[in-house]
C-alpha cells in the first residue's frame, strides 16, 4: 500500500466519551453532508462526486488511521488506530477524498509546472520564517500549512505535523505534489481564507500553479457529472436534447 499515510487534524480531548466507542462510518458520512453545505460550490460538487464514487473499506492496519490507496482505488480507515477518535472526521475525510479526486481528475503529480514550483530550494527557511512571523502563525494550530511546509522543504524547516523524509523522497510517486495539492484543496474547502492568504503571499508560485491544476481538474469533474446526469436521463427514457 504505497499511498498509505497518516493525516488530519487532531481534535481537542474534551469531547471524548468512553461510552461512545463504536465508529459508524455511515453516520459520520451523513453528517459530512451538512459540512459540505458550507464548502465553496465547485469544491462541494467535486467532493460530493468523490463521496458518491469512492469505495471505503474498514481495514486492520496498525500504521494508519485513514488513507486513500490508489492501487486499490479505495479510502481505508482503521477505527482501532490509537487515538482514531481524535481525528477530525470532516477535514480528514476531505483530505482523503481529495486524494481520490487528485488521482482521477487533477493529476497534480503529472504537472511539470507545479512540480517545478515546489522545488525545495525555491523558498529559504528565512523567507518562510519571515511570513510566519508577519502572519503570527503558530504552525501547531495549522496542520495543513505544517504539512505543506514539511513537503516543500523536505523537513528542512521544522514543523510538528508532516510526513517522514523517506515518504517525501520516495521515487516516482510524487508524494510532495500530491500532499501539497490535497492540503491546499482542503484549506479552500474549509474556507480558511487566512491560511490561503498566507500561502499566496509566502509561496506565490506554488499558489499560481496550484490554481491552474485545480481549475483544470474542477472542469473535468463538472463535465463528468454532466455526462453522468446525461446518461441517467437517457436510461430513464427522457430526451436530454
Ligand atoms: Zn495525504
Amino acid at each position: 500500500m504505497t499511498s498509505a499515510e497518516n493525516s488530519g487534524k487532531i481534535k481537542d480531548k474534551e469531547n471524548s466519551n468512553p461510552e461512545d466507542e463504536i465508529f459508524y462510518f455511515e453516520e459520520h458520512k451523513e453528517k459530512y453532508e451538512e459540512y459540505l453545505k458550507d464548502v465553496p460550490d465547485k469544491h462541494q460538487k467535486a467532493l460530493r462526486y468523490a463521496v458518491d464514487n469512492c469505495y471505503t473499506y474498514e481495514m486492520n492496519d496498525d500504521r494508519v488511521a485513514y488513507a486513500y490507496s490508489a492501487s486499490l482505488d479505495t479510502l481505508l480507515y482503521n477505527p482501532k488506530y490509537p487515538r482514531f477518535k481524535d481525528y477530525d472526521f470532516n477535514t480528514t475525510y476531505t483530505h482523503e477524498l481529495s486524494h481520490y479526486l487528485d488521482y482521477h481528475f487533477f493529476r497534480s503529480f503529472e504537472d511539470s509546472q507545479f512540480s517545478k514550483s515546489i522545488s525545495e530550494n525555491s523558498y529559504s527557511n528565512q523567507h518562510i520564517q519571515k511570513f510566519i512571523d508577519e502572519y503570527k502563525i503558530d504552525l501547531k494550530e495549522h496542520p495543513e500549512l505544517s504539512d505543506i511546509i514539511s513537503a516543500l522543504k523536505i523537513n528542512k524547516f521544522k514543523v510538528l505535523y508532516g510526513h517522514p523524509t523517506t515518504y517525501w523522497l520516495r521515487e516516482n510517486v510524487h508524494n510532495r505534489e500530491k500532499e501539497i495539492f490535497v492540503n491546499i484543496f482542503n484549506l479552500e474547502a474549509q474556507n480558511n481564507n487566512s491560511d490561503i492568504d498566507f500561502l499566496q503571499s509566502c509561496f506565490p508560485d506554488v499558489w499560481k500553479n496550484y490554481v491552474q491544476v485545480r481549475n483544470n481538474g474542477l472542469n473535468k469533474i463538472i463535465k463528468e457529472r454532466i455526462d453522468n446526469v446525461g446518461n441517467e436521463t437517457r436510461t430513464n427514457g427522457i430526451s436530454d436534447k
